[in-house]
């Protein structure tokens, strides 16, 4: 294995290419988080010495009175990133298959081959997941399925009965992880829950992160949401001590602000017209993403059009080693972010410059 090379810090970043850089690469909340989230962080780190309580119970029990579940069916941890690590770690042995899409968020494929498991990846089909497909794929080595819903890093979501169909198709011994990140930001009608189907006889267990909507990637705040008997299961390979207390403060805080989620919400929706707009005028094609990032292909090289921009100070995640090799995702920023984007973006594929 290759350790993953993640991004680096905002701080370093701005050193590297000044104050004004942009990152438009990891789908963070440009605006940052609720104030009430920065001040429950300062209030909290005047008893920073104790270890926090080790099952996040007042998170759980505000998280599972928001969704109307019980604290039973909710697991906190370091972001959703750390919750798949913890599915792997309940569910799986050497050799045991995790179906994932071809294309899809690095963490599933991560955590398989910690766990030395088989990944079994399946096209997406028209930028969408292709649940036929997915639930032909199954064996009996199968244990983890993993659907995320809007799917990153296309933005398209799965419709109710597409899902209900594949659901429904799924043997026992099968656990099927919904990863729905963006929840928040999805628009359609017909959008299947998770929450709907966590009393079923499939095993479900749906997946939340405090770092998108609400702003707080930096304090590293995710949960999973499943019947007791399956959080009961994850229970087992958590660290005794949990959470970070000021993270769990923080997320605690940021449940309580309606006006800055639905602030996200409009800056993002005004966003994604903006930037698919100017999709239409630059004549490229993109998915119906329902997200806060967009997903355009821009018909040249994306590992090159992303060092185009990054040159710029604008930084976008470019799909390299994926279909044709030229789509990008942007994140949706400020709108002085989403046009100094596009403006870069233009440059970076106009032939002239090259
Ligand atoms: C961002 C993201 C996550 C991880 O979120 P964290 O809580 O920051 O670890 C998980 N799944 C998908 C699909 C994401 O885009």
């Amino acid at each position: 294995m290759k350790p993953a090379i993640p991004e680096k810090s905002i701080e370093t970043l701005r050193e590297e290419h000044g104050s004004d850089v942009v990152r438009l690469s990891l789908n963070e909340t440009s605006i940052g988080p609720s104030p009430l989230a920065l001040e429950a962080i300062r209030r909290q780190s005047e008893t920073v010495q104790y270890y926090p309580e080790g099952s996040s119970i007042e998170l759980r029990r505000k998280i599972a009175q928001k969704l109307d579940i019980e604290p039973e069916m909710v697991l906190v941890s370091f972001g959703a990133d750390n919750v798949i690590l913890l599915i792997g770690q309940a569910f799986l042995d050497t050799g045991d298959e995790v179906i994932l899409a071809d294309l899809s968020f690095p963490t599933y494929l991560l955590m398989t081959r910690i766990m030395q498991a088989v990944p079994v990846k399946v096209p997406l089909k028209d930028l969408s997941n292709d649940l036929e497909a997915v639930a032909g794929r199954i064996t009996e080595k199968t244990k983890l399925i993993f659907v995320t819903n809007p799917h990153n890093p296309t933005g398209c979501v799965t419709t109710r009965t597409e899902w209900e169909r594949f659901l429904s198709a799924i043997p026992d011994h099968v656990v099927v992880v919904l990863d729905e990140a963006y929840f928040d930001y999805v628009v359609s009608d017909d959008y299947p829950n998770s929450i709907d189907y966590l009393n079923g006889s499939q095993p479900v267990i749906g997946l939340r992160t405090f770092s998108k909507l609400a702003g707080l990637a930096g304090a590293r705040v995710g949960y999973a949401m499943a019947p007791p008997e399956i959080v009961g299961y994850l229970q087992r390979v958590v660290e005794p001590y949990g959470m970070c207390s000021l993270s769990q403060a923080a997320a605690l805080a940021s449940l309580d602000d309606e006006e800055h989620r639905e602030k996200v919400l409009a800056l993002n929706r005004a966003g994604r017209e903006y930037f698919h707009h100017r999709f239409d005028e630059m004549g490229l094609t993109y998915s119906r993403s329902e997200t806060n990032f967009v997903f355009v292909k821009v018909g040249q090289d994306a590992g090159t059009v992303y060092e185009k921009m990054r040159a710029k100070g604008v930084l976008i995640r470019p799909i390299v080693g994926w279909s044709t090799g030229d789509y990008i995702r942007i994140s949706i920023g400020t709108p002085e972010q989403n046009e100094r984007c596009i403006q870069v973006l233009k440059e970076a594929l106009s032939r002239r410059q090259s």
